[in-house]
């Protein structure tokens, strides 16, 4: 069934949407399209509530239009809406994010997620003189041209190689290796460690459903590009501020005692509004124009909106907050561990911190999923039958299996009671 609203913007739009998974097409269906968003509930535009695990995929920590977010924005809307000039609003997220993070001295905001990655990555080629880039299959890191091969997210939920339209002499610039194989990365390094400017990983991979890094691979790139003089860039877009105050390099890193030297940062950090950042030490980040020769901007960087949303939404997301959303993630995955086994339906629940996903079928021996092959070779057909149960009985999963669940600190003990009792439903359908 096709509703209407959407065959309208399919006409006008392709795929009627503005990013590619939003349309629905790995589970069929039309999509919900929503009018409003509150507290853990989106509203459809015919007036159905929606218990979200979506979150704006990510964004969302605090819950929907928390009202000292939108009352910053608001604030800050009236004073004009883009200046194109500094802030000290600027100044005082960049200021939050180096305390919050530490082991990094200075910020670049950016609006998108793809901008900053996109970034990092001319900065590691401006400051090594090396054209090649290492990313793992699976790990998504934006639609930039150099970083789209074997990418998760939406890619891999259309099930796509990659992407027409990037050059070969972009592709030829990436090699894609296995997620969590540090073998890999030191024979990669071992045969051209001298052209390789920059490891790129997602923090914990949390675009190919959730597959946390096995312990050391992380630790172990930073000791192969450290020996290579590479730079590890740790994408931390959709771990940043979510996973823990420091995202996941605040659950890892700091304790292991080592920094990447490049993070990149988005989704929370904007509170749902278009913001995202890279930072690092002051000796890389000045390489960045006006100060170096490695050119980046944006008309509606740091916008003045956007900063208000980030700065509110960092200075409420405390201890407390990570405290509750860690506690409903551990509830959850008891309440889909319990449910689906008891409706026979194969599956593993994976976790990263308070991210979590399920991966449907057996897998070989039921082993965890690692990397992207394993993701691949999961039975997405009962994601789609389980998805649309559950979207039937009011609740919204993001589209696909390939992504991650996404809980905000105003997900209570009401919103597990529904979730379990719709989860048990959906169980048994799939079965
Ligand atoms: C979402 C995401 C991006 C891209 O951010 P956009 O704001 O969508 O451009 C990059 N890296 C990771 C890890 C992400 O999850």
């Amino acid at each position: 069934m096709t509703s209407n609203e959407f065959a309208e913007a399919q006409r006008v739009m392709p795929g009627g949407v503005s990013s590619p998974v939003r349309a629905f097409g790995s589970v069929g269906g039309s999509p919900v399209f929503i009018e409003s968003a509150r507290g853990a509930y989106v509203m459809s535009t015919d007036s159905t509530p929606y218990l979200d695990m979506v979150g704006s995929w990510g964004p969302a920590l605090l819950g929907h239009a928390r009202p000292e977010v939108i009352e910053a924005v608001r604030q800050a809307a009236s004073r004009g809406l883009s200046f194109g000039a500094p802030t000290r609003a600027e100044t005082a997220l960049a200021q939050m994010i180096i305390s919050r993070v530490g082991g990094i001295e200075k910020v670049r905001f950016t609006s998108t997620g793809t901008e900053a990655v996109m970034t990092a990555v001319r900065l590691a080629r401006g400051a090594t003189g090396r054209d090649l880039i290492i990313k793992f299959a699976g790990c998504y890191h934006g639609h930039s041209d150099s970083l789209l091969a074997a990418a998760g997210s939406g890619v891999a939920t259309a099930g796509l190689p990659g992407s027409a339209g990037v050059t070969p002499g972009a592709a030829a610039d990436t090699l894609v290796l296995p997620y969590n194989d540090l073998a890999a990365v030191e024979e990669a390094f071992a045969a051209r460690g001298d052209q390789i400017a920059a490891v790129v990983t997602e923090a914990a991979a949390a675009n190919m459903g959730v597959v946390p890094p096995v312990p050391g691979f992380n630790a172990g790139l930073r000791r192969l590009t450290s020996e290579h003089g590479a730079l590890l860039i740790q994408d931390e877009v959709l771990t940043g501020f979510r996973v823990s105050s420091a995202g996941w390099w605040g659950l890892e890193g700091r304790d292991e005692g080592w920094c990447p030297d490049l993070f990149t940062f988005g989704k929370v950090a904007g509170g749902g509004m278009p913001l995202a950042a890279l930072a690092g030490p002051a000796e890389l980040m000045d390489l960045l124009a006006p100060v170096g020769p490695v050119y980046q901007a944006g008309t509606l960087s740091g916008n003045p909106l956007a900063v208000a949303a980030g700065l509110t939404t960092l200075t409420l997301a405390d201890s407390g907050v990570y405290a509750t959303i860690d506690a409903f993630a551990d509830q959850l995955s008891g309440v889909l561990t319990t449910r689906l086994t008891e409706a026979g339906v194969p599956h593993r629940v994976q976790r990263a911190g308070s991210l979590l996903s399920v991966f449907w079928g057996e897998g070989p021996a039921g082993a965890p999923v690692v990397n992207y092959a394993d993701a691949q070779a999961q039975d997405t057909a009962l994601f789609a039958t389980f998805f649309h149960s559950m979207l039937d009985q009011g609740i919204l999963l993001p589209p696909s299996a390939f992504e991650a669940w996404f809980i905000s600190a105003v997900h209570t003990d009401a919103e597990l009671e529904r979730l379990d009792a719709a989860i048990a439903t959906a169980a048994k359908a799939v079965r």
